[in-house]
């Protein structure tokens, strides 16, 4: 057991309603440094939103949630910083379509970290490089393929140094070719010891790089277990069904 402090997010008894629907439902997790967690479970279960609610993209409403030993800052500097801490990828790749591929890197760096112009775009061109996109940074997004611009997604949330990087289903838009591409750079990462919190249902993915898999279901964590023992022997009712529907 790793000692206390070693823990990087931490969220207890976290609620959130959406009016009559209770989305999540006293969630504790915690997530420890270096640690890399799939979660996985039935649309609606609120996986989504969890990982919204650690990047701040949405309140909560009761419970909290703490990033390296600090509560999550309500708005201001403070949140542009909660989210340089907190990388985010999402299903959709949403990177800027008029600006270039490396000015889409650079730009958080030099906006909101106020690192120098020249010093951005040689730190985005080594990120470009390491997810193997170096020769596209003159090129706009749309001219890139979707596992190309997913990426890129990648290498602007690394271009911050977060502390701690979710995924929220990043393959899960992408041409089944193009899937592996992302996930070798996704499990290069998790190998490099980064902590990370991956909504995704590629269990090769989870088996190769997950330390633990968390099964959300109606809102709540109803098991979490390492990969191997989630998928040949879960426990409860909900993921036995759930898994007996996508093996
Ligand atoms: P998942 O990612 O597991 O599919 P989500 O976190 O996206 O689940 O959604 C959980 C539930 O909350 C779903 O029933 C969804 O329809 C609902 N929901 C998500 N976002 C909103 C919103 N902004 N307003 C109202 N309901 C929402
Ligand atoms: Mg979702």
């Amino acid at each position: 057991m790793p000692a206390a402090n070693d823990a990087l997010v931490v969220l207890e008894k976290v609620n959130k309603h959406f009016g009559d629907l209770h989305v999540l439902r006293d969630i504790d997790l915690r997530v420890d440094r270096g640690e890399v967690i799939v979660v996985i479970g039935p649309s609606g279960s609120g996986k989504s939103t969890l990982c919204r609610a650690i990047n701040r993209l949405e309140t909560i409403d009761s419970g909290t949630i703490t990033v390296d030993g600090r509560p999550l800052p309500q708005e201001g500097k403070a949140l542009a910083h909660l989210r340089a801490d907190v990388g985010m990828v999402f299903q959709a790749f949403n990177l800027f379509a008029h600006k270039t591929i490396l000015d889409n890197v650079t730009l958080g760096p030099i906006k909101v970290k106020g690192t120098p112009k020249a010093q951005a775009r040689a730190e985005a061109m080594a990120l470009l490089e390491r997810v193997g996109v170096a020769n596209q940074a003159d090129k706009f997004p749309a001219q890139l393929s979707g596992g190309q611009q997913q990426r890129v997604a990648i290498a602007r949330s690394l271009a911050m140094s977060p502390k701690v990087m979710l995924f929220d289903e990043p393959t899960s838009a992408l041409d089944p070719e193009m899937i592996n591409e992302v996930l070798d750079v996704m499990t290069d990462l998790a190998h490099e010891g980064m902590t990370m919190i991956v909504v995704t249902h590629e269990m090769g993915f989870a088996r190769r790089a997950a330390n633990r898999v968390v099964f959300m279901a109606d809102g709540e964590i109803q098991e979490e277990a390492d990969p191997e023992t989630f998928f040949t022997a879960p426990t409860s009712a909900r993921a036995k069904d759930f898994l007996s529907k996508i093996l």
